[in-house]
C-alpha cells in the first residue's frame, strides 16, 4: 500500500476529548474514526489489525469444531420476553419511541435469538454437541464509554454457543474452549489471567475471565504471583498479601482488562425456549448450553494499551497491520526512489504486507514520527546514504539499533 494514497492520515495532535491511550494513538495513528462517544469506525488501518485478529480467532475456534454463522442485529421482542431481559436497560431502540412499541432492539446478546434456532434442529442426543459462533456488532447503551475501544456503545464480539446432552459434556468443551483462549491470547500477544468470576445479570453459577494486567483497566481481580490463581474482586473475599488458596504464593490485587469470558449457561435459556433431546432412553430432557465471548475491537484497544511507547504504538508482528514499512527518503535525484520502488514492487510481488512511504512532501524527520506512531514491527529504511553501499537499513520498531543490508540480499531472502 503507497502511504500516499492510504485513507486515513495521522494525526499531529492528540484527541482532546480522548483520555485513554489506545483511543489517543489509535485516532492519531489513522486506524480508527471517532463517530461519537464510545462509537468508531474502522479506517483501513484499524480495519486490517482487526481482520488478523479475527483470522486468529476463526482458526482457533474451528478447531473446536465450531462453525461459524451470522444472526440478526436487530433482536425482536418476543425473544427478550422469553427471559426477561426486554426491559434490561442497556440495550437501544432500534429507532426511536415508535420502533421500541413494535418490539425490536439492537441486539447486545444472542442466546435468546440462537437458542429459539437450535429448537428447529437439536431434536436428539445424536444432534449434541453442537458448537456455533459469529463475529457481529453488539449494541449496549454504556454510560462510561470512555476508554476508547475498551469500553464501547457499539462494538464487535466473537461470541460462541454451545449445545451439551449432559454437565460433564459442557465441562469438557468449556475446559476445550479455555485452552483456545489461551491460544488466541498469545498469539496475539497478550498474556492473559484465567480468572474466576461472578455471573452478572447473564448467569446464576461461576464464570470465568480472560483478564489482562493493566493499570487502565476497570476490573480488579486478586492474582497469585507464583501460580497465578485469580479472582475477581467481584466475588473474592482475598485480600493484598494473602496466602494463594492454591499454592504457598502471594495473593496481589491488581488491575486488569477483561478480553474474554466463559459462561456456563446451564438450562436458563433452553428452560426459557423448551430447548429439549431425546436422549438414549427415549426421554425428553433439557439441553445444556455455554457462551463465550472475545471483544475483538477491545483486544486491539489492549494490546495497544500494552504495546505502545511515547512515540507510538508498537504492533506485535502477528496482528501488525502490515509487516514492513518501506521508508524512502528521497533527499536529491530520482535514483533512490527508483530503487524504493522496485524493492516495493518486489516485495508486493511475493506477497508481502508493505507500507511504502511514498510521500513527496513529508520530511526525514516526519516520516519517521509517522512510522513510530503506526508502529510497524520492521522499518526499511532507504536513502542516498545507504544507497552508496548498495543496502536498506532495516530497524525494529522495539529496538533501537539498526542494520544496514545488501538490497540484493534482502530481496533474496524475504
Ligand atoms: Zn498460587
Amino acid at each position: 500500500m503507497r502511504q500516499s494514497q492510504l485513507f486515513g492520515k495521522t494525526l499531529r495532535e492528540t484527541p482532546k476529548d480522548e483520555v485513554s491511550a489506545n483511543a489517543q494513538l489509535l485516532e492519531r495513528g489513522g486506524f480508527i474514526f471517532k463517530n461519537s462517544a464510545g462509537i468508531y469506525s474502522y479506517l483501513p488501518l484499524g480495519w486490517r489489525v482487526f481482520e488478523k485478529i479475527a483470522r486468529i480467532i476463526r482458526e482457533e475456534i474451528n478447531a473446536l469444531g465450531a462453525q461459524e454463522i451470522f444472526m440478526s442485529a436487530l433482536v425482536e421482542k418476543k425473544y427478550l420476553d422469553a427471559t426477561g431481559r426486554w426491559d434490561v436497560d442497556i440495550s437501544f431502540e432500534a429507532r426511536g419511541k415508535k420502533e421500541k412499541s413494535a418490539g425490536f432492539v439492537l441486539g447486545w446478546t444472542h442466546e435468546e435469538v440462537l437458542t429459539a434456532i437450535a429448537l428447529k434442529y437439536i431434536n436428539s442426543y445424536k444432534d449434541l454437541p453442537l458448537a456455533a459462533y459469529q463475529i457481529q456488532a453488539k449494541f449496549r447503551n454504556e454510560p462510561r464509554a470512555k476508554s476508547g475501544l475498551l469500553r464501547g456503545r457499539e462494538f464487535i464480539m466473537k461470541d460462541l454457543y454451545s449445545f451439551h446432552s449432559s454437565e460433564s459434556d459442557l465441562e469438557r468443551y468449556y475446559e476445550k474452549v479455555k485452552e483456545q483462549y489461551y491460544k488466541i491470547f498469545n498469539r496475539c500477544g497478550l498474556k492473559t489471567i484465567y480468572t474466576l468470576a461472578a455471573g452478572g445479570i447473564f448467569t446464576s453459577s461461576n464464570t470465568h475471565e480472560f483478564q489482562v494486567l493493566s493499570p487502565i483497566g476497570e476490573d480488579t481481580i486478586f492474582v497469585c504471583s507464583k501460580c497465578e490463581y485469580a479472582e475477581n474482586k467481584e466475588i473474592s473475599k482475598l485480600k493484598d498479601g494473602d496466602k494463594c488458596p492454591q499454592c504457598d504464593g502471594k495473593i496481589k490485587k491488581e488491575n486488569s482488562i477483561e478480553v474474554g469470558n466463559l459462561f456456563p449457561l446451564g438450562t436458563k435459556y433452553s428452560d426459557a425456549f423448551n430447548l429439549q433431546f431425546t436422549n438414549q432412553k427415549g426421554e425428553k430432557e433439557r439441553v445444556i448450553m455455554g457462551s463465550y465471548g472475545i471483544g475483538l475491537g477491545r483486544t486491539i484497544g489492549t494490546i495497544v494499551e500494552v504495546y505502545h511507547d511515547d512515540k507510538g504504538i508498537i504492533w506485535p508482528e502477528s496482528v501488525a497491520p502490515y509487516k514492513f514499512h518501506l521508508i524512502e527518503l528521497e533527499s536529491s535525484g530520482q535514483e533512490v526512489k527508483k530503487q524504493a520502488e522496485k524493492i516495493y514492487k518486489t516485495l508486493f510481488d511475493k506477497g508481502l504486507e508493505v507500507l511504502y512511504d511514498d510521500r513527496d512532501d513529508k520530511t526525514a524527520g516526519e516520516k519517521f514520527a509517522d512510522a513510530d506512531l503506526i508502529g510497524i514491527p520492521n522499518r526499511i529504511i532507504i536513502s542516498e546514504k545507504t544507497l552508496s553501499k548498495n543496502s536498506i537499513e532495516i530497524k525494529k520498531r522495539n529496538e533501537s539499533k539498526t542494520s544496514l543490508i545488501q538490497i540484493s540480499k534482502f530481496v533474496k531472502n524475504s
